[in-house]
């Protein structure tokens, strides 16, 4: 063999090429590109694939992809096409299953052509499980390792395995007249802990469009691939963790992944950021004038629509619990109702900042903020969680009911205040966590940010299951 063609083959044995896919929401690909960082730290090939909308929208809002190309030569970005009108259906929110879907349907023969072209050759996919059985049969013809990534809580995942056996029970699915606070008891490991309302969205009869056939259909494809990767910690979920490892021996959890690249980059927060939205900065400057600890930040992630009547309460509420407020509400999240917002804007100025899109880790990290009201997407759940920032958590859709019951219940980091929305619920949520039980909700919640911290630290689980990623990825290597 000539000596230049050996040396390749000797540089491509320890530099694999993971192609990297993530569902084209914000969360989604936030947490990939975190995970495609980290590999490409590791000195490995990187294509990561990004359908042509979110890939336009990273370059006009943040420099990512030009950073990321630049400070590593072996990441390259790719693009699908999009299988559907975004600017005329956005496939935000409850409509992503529709995006997902034609994905699956149309995205087939370009893989094909990508695995087929790319030099040096694939040698793993990682692949967002949402995606199920997408590339299941490429993988195998072309031998190519196949990791399915889920960017959701294990818990939730948990719910999605557990559905057939829900199914079996009864216990799903939730009917319109059902008793909302039933307790659920087929889910092992989660016994006791949920009630019919924290279930997944998808449990709920009729919801957001998605059968629970197919949702278990597409959960199960993951058994399919070599490995299972979750953004989470031991000692966040280990419970759950330990019920999942008996159907998924090859998982590993590496959060939370932001975390743990700010760790290995020795950062505070995130260089390279994934904003498909405009960030607007001026929120840190407002907060640097703050007190310590007095701001509660309200946010509801990347695609929660909001009725004006929800924005009235949680604005009121807010104003009457008199505490400052940072609040994020995105342009389009309240449909035609710009007059609306320019007038709470305008009595808000005293105490509070209300801005389209923020710097969310920098925000949590901030020592003037002292709470979170979120949506309990997964993302912003870890971001609080690394933060030690307690929460107040208003669920949507997805994972989102399940996560805010475990924040509560379970982690006890937080308070639920899903299926309502009323201005004195709200004025005394805000009041319990940064006043009546501040002290307790803190104590707790630096516990487990500390715990959060270990993880990622030399010898702690997430940081010790990583170098077994790597291991595993360079050991599938041709
Ligand atoms: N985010 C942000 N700025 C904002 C609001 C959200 O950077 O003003 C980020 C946040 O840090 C998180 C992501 O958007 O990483 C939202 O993901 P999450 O899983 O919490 O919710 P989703 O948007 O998927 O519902």
């Amino acid at each position: 063999m000539e000596e230049k063609t050996m040396e390749r083959k000797a540089e491509e044995k320890t530099c694999p090429h993971v192609l990297i896919f993530p569902c084209p929401a914000q969360g989604h690909v936030n947490s990939m590109l975190k995970l495609a960082e980290l590999l490409a730290l590791q000195n490995m090939n990187i294509t990561f694939l990004n359908t042509e909308y979110i890939h336009n929208r990273l370059i006009r809002f943040n420099d990512s992809i030009q950073a990321l190309s630049l400070t590593y030569p072996k990441f390259q970005f790719k693009t699908i096409p999009d299988f559907h009108d975004e600017e005329k259906h956005p496939g935000f929110g409850e409509k992503i299953g529709d995006v997902i879907m034609s994905l699956s349907l149309n995205g087939k023969p370009y893989l094909r052509d990508m695995i087929v072209s790319e030099v040096p050759k694939i040698s793993c996919i990682i692949l967002d499980g949402v995606f199920g059985d997408l590339v299941t049969d490429l993988a195998s013809e072309f031998g190519i390792q196949l990791i399915h990534f889920r960017t959701i809580s294990a818990c939730c995942f948990w719910a999605y395995l557990c559905v057939p056996k829900l199914l079996e029970s009864n216990e799903i699915p939730i009917r319109g007249d059902e008793d909302m606070d039933r307790i659920i008891r087929n889910a092992p490991g989660m016994e006791n802990v949920l009630r019919c309302r924290d279930l997944p969205s998808f449990f709920r009869e009729n919801k957001h469009n998605l059968s629970l056939d197919k949702l278990v259909v597409r959960t199960q494809q993951s058994f399919k691939a070599n490995a299972l990767i979750l953004n989470t910690f031991e000692d966040l979920e280990s419970p759950i963790l330990s019920q999942i490892r008996l159907h998924f021996p090859k998982l590993y959890t590496i959060g939370p992944l932001h975390h743990h690249l700010n760790n290995t980059k020795k950062t505070t927060t995130t260089l390279i950021n994934s904003n498909l939205f405009q960030v607007d900065r001026t929120c840190m400057t407002w907060l640097d004038s703050q007190p310590l600890k007095s701001v509660i930040y309200v946010s509801f992630g990347s695609t929660t629509p909001m009725k004006s009547e929800e924005v009235i309460e949680i604005w009121h509420g807010l104003m009457n619990s008199e505490k400052r407020f940072l609040w994020v509400i995105r342009p389009n999240m309240v449909q035609g109702k710009e007059v609306l917002l320019k007038e709470l804007e305008e009595k808000t100025k005293e105490r509070g900042l209300i801005v389209g899109w923020v710097p969310q880790e920098e925000v949590l990290a901030h020592k003037a903020i002292g709470a979170f009201l979120t949506h309990s997407g997964w993302n912003s759940t870890l971001e609080s969680v690394v933060c030690g920032v307690p929460m107040i958590c208003w669920p949507f859709f997805a994972d989102q009911q399940i996560n805010s019951r475990f924040v509560s219940e379970v982690w006890k980091i937080g308070l639920d205040m899903k299926d309502v929305c009323d201005r004195k619920v709200v004025e005394n949520m805000v009041n319990d966590l940064m006043v009546n039980r501040k002290e307790e909700f803190l104590k707790s919640a630096m516990e487990m940010s500390k715990l959060s911290c270990k993880s990622v630290s030399p010898s702690g689980s997430s940081y010790d299951n990583f170098q077994a990623l790597i291991w595993y990825i360079r050991s599938t290597n041709p």
